[in-house]
């Protein structure tokens, strides 16, 4: 079976990151995280990450044409995302999700897995994790930019028939089960 290529949406905190990192291993794909992504570049001092880390640190989207930029670096030809993959914290806007798909081109998407968490628990691993950028502002922010900008790309992907809803509570193992569960099903499916 070919590699597959998709997309983890959830809210901050609904535990893509991880479980991204777990399918990555399982399939062996790439794992690409858009916020590890800047904030590694953060520290290289650039003065184009710099201007990223100015928008992660008030809770705020970084631009699409920032955004779409690095993933279409990544995308070409011999690039990290030429194979297999699983995209964490992209696409995050209705744009970043119609230029993936013009960047995919024939090779598209095989499934997107919507990770549902309710907004109390989150904001609660969230406040937990404390990361730099998890201030209580940030995170309500960043909650409040996910209904409006990413929600509307779950409709995005429903028209398309990509999506698959995942209950994202449980133990990492029985929330990485029912992951692997949808994307075998899926292919499965497109490979019949
Ligand atoms: P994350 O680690 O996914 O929570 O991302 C941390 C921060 O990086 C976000 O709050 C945004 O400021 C920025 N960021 C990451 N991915 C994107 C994206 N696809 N579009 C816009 N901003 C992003």
């Amino acid at each position: 079976m070919r590699t597959p290529r998709l997309v983890m949406l959830g809210k901050q905190g609904a535990g893509k990151g991880t479980q991204a990192e777990r399918v990555a291993d399982y399939y062996g794909i790439v794992h690409l995280s858009t916020g590890d992504l800047f904030r590694r570049q953060a520290e290289s001092g650039s003065a184009f990450a710099l201007e990223a880390k100015r928008y992660m640190d008030a809770g705020e989207l970084v631009p699409d044409d920032i955004v779409i930029g690095v993933v279409e670096e990544c995308l070409r030809d011999g690039g990290p995302l030429s194979g297999g993959f699983v995209l964490d914290g992209f696409p995050r806007t209705t744009e970043q999700a119609d230029a993936l798909e013009r960047l995919l081109g024939e090779r598209p998407l095989d499934i997107v897995v919507h990770l549902e968490v309710a907004r109390e628990i989150v904001v609660e691993r969230m406040r937990s994790r404390a990361r730099e950028d998890d201030t209580d502002d940030a995170i309500e922010r960043r909650l409040e930019l996910y209904d409006r900008e990413t929600r509307p790309i779950i409709e995005y992907y429903e028209d398309l028939g990509r999506i698959v809803e995942i209950d994202g509570v449980g133990s990492l193992e029985e929330v990485f089960e029912r992951i692997v569960g949808a994307v075998d099903g899926r292919s499965a499916v497109s490979a019949g």
